[in-house]
């Protein structure tokens, strides 16, 4: 592995691509197969193995990733202060192993306890990585949008794999043969460690070629070896973070104390923004200002989005038939975790080509009503989950063409404004702030995935025992409703696209 890089010969690549891009493609790829791994078992896992109520599911769920999230921040600001990005993403795969260790001993005995260290690992590892993609191109090279779409293939190609593996080896509908059925949940998350444990060895391994980037802020001002005097700050990071573990677990247990942890962190996050704003010029000020912009109305998005997670994945439990174009057999667990992941690795690459084939004719959509695009697609998206009820069954059991096909739809919605939300905050942000703005971005994530809690609790039938006919009856009326939301911030976007060019100034 070629070491001792200039910051220089890295963002001066030839090519389309990096070489480094692949390394960090690959550790990406395996920690949101962890990842995804474990979000698809959640709510299945709480209401069938834990046996809560589905009310109850939905909102835990919402604050074990409402966490996962904000978590994002904190792992940024530490990153960005203290440890640098390469000791945060290893420091956060470390955690990730734990806690998916802890579960493959006994997921129901110490659910909340393997969870917990996934939310902190998590949080030290996803924003950070995203930051380090950003760091391998100059300011104003062209080609980071396409490194950033690449990027993106990876992580869903890892959400893919895990996605569908981990919930289909726990339901025990996938390596019957292998996996003896007192254990298929054990196996499950013993999956998880394993791929996390392969995405920490091919960053260890790889993070050699990365030059500077991702050192600590004392290994950048005095080379490597940084006097061991700043070391004890690290420390502390180390073991406040294991510190938080037993909170965390109280927090996530009692969906009552994330609300309050929500209620801080954002106007904490703000605060902290609007300080180091007055560190900073006025043309950079206002770039932050559009980030900003742009990362509330992402909340919106993914409330929206992430009942994919939630409630999407009790409807294709309870709602959702299992043959794809009357032929197929499939989970529908496994779909909903599955396909979103499997359109982006197909249609990034061809939307990628779409853009490129606009900009030739000066037709390119701007960021920003790119985003607009985004919301009008998971607008359409929702309609269609809604119209899943006119192709219901008298038992209440609805097609699962048209439930991919919504899948679908919402996925040309996530490729029009997440790959591009991850560029466009590198490119919005000063250096020093550039893991704090992903951490926010994600942050986003945090309070939609919140809200997608809240969302998705809120469409549950109230009827006592509940039929399937019910069940699908409330959930594809909450659907539409969400349809609407989405197409209103969707125009709002487009109308306001001027304003927020203007606050870009010469960002495209
Ligand atoms: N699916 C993307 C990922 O895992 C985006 C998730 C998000 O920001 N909510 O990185």
């Amino acid at each position: 592995m070629q070491q001792n890089l200039t910051l220089d010969q890295i963002q001066n690549f030839e090519g389309k691509y990096p070489k480094q891009l692949w390394y960090l493609f690959f550790s990406e790829m395996w920690e949101r197969f962890c990842f995804y791994g474990m979000r698809g078992m959640l709510t299945f896992f709480m209401i069938n193995q834990l046996f809560m109520d589905e009310k109850v599911a939905n909102l835990q769920y919402g604050a074990t990733q409402a966490f996962v999230y904000a978590f994002t921040f904190i792992g940024g600001l530490f990153a960005d202060k203290i440890l640098g990005f390469r000791k945060s993403l290893f420091w956060g795969g470390l955690l990730m192993i734990t806690g998916s260790c802890i579960l493959a001993v006994d997921p129901k005995q110490f659910f909340f306890l393997g969870i917990s260290f996934n939310i902190i690992g998590t949080g030290f590892f996803k924003p950070n990585i995203s930051t380090m993609v950003g760091a391998l191109y100059k300011n104003g090279d062209v080609r980071r949008d396409a490194g950033f779409s690449l990027f993106y293939s990876g992580i869903n190609v890892g959400a893919l794999l895990g996605g569908y593996a981990c919930i289909a080896i726990g339901k025990g509908t996938f390596l019957t043969s292998i996996v003896p059925p007192h254990l298929t949940w054990n196996v499950a998350f013993a999956l998880a460690a394993i791929v996390m444990t392969i995405s920490l060895i091919t960053f260890t391994y790889t993070r050699r070629s990365m030059g500077p980037i991702g050192l600590s802020p004392f290994e950048a001002a005095n080379g490597e070896n940084a006097e061991n005097s700043k070391k004890w700050y690290e420390y502390v990071v180390y073991l406040g973070a294991l510190a938080v573990v037993p909170v965390i677990m109280k927090m996530v247990a009692n969906t009552q104390y994330t609300d309050w942890f929500m209620y801080i962190i954002g106007p904490f996050s703000l605060l902290y923004l609007f300080y180091e704003m007055t560190k900073h010029t006025a043309a950079e000020v206002k770039k932050l200002i559009a980030a900003l912009l742009f990362i509330l109305f992402s909340v919106v998005f993914w409330a929206i989005f992430e009942q994919a997670g939630g409630s999407l994945s009790i409807f294709a439990a309870n709602n959702v038939g299992d043959k794809l174009f009357g032929a197929i057999t499939l989970d529908p667990n496994g779909v909903n975790n599955a396909a979103n992941s499997l359109f982006v690795i197909i249609f990034a690459p061809l939307l990628g080509l779409i853009w490129i084939a606009m900009a030739k004719k000066k037709i390119e959509p701007n960021t920003v009503v790119k985003f607009g695009l985004g919301f009008l697609f998971l607008g359409f998206a929702f309609y269609t989950f809604y119209a899943t009820r006119f192709f219901a069954d008298l038992r209440g059991m609805t097609s699962l063409d048209i439930f991919t096909l919504a899948y679908f739809i919402v996925t040309l919605g996530e490729l029009c404004l997440s790959p591009i939300g991850l560029s466009i905050m590198t490119k919005l942000s000063p250096t020093r702030l550039q893991g704090i703005m992903m951490g926010m971005w994600f942050l986003a994530s945090a309070y939609g995935q919140y809200v997608a809690g809240l969302f998705g609790a809120s469409i549950v039938s109230d009827v006592e025992n509940a039929t399937a006919m019910d069940k699908l009856i409330s959930y594809t009326e909450g659907y539409k409703q969400f349809a609407l939301y989405a197409i209103i911030a969707g125009v709002i976007l487009i109308v306001i696209s001027p304003l927020m060019r203007k606050l870009m100034q010469d960002v495209k």
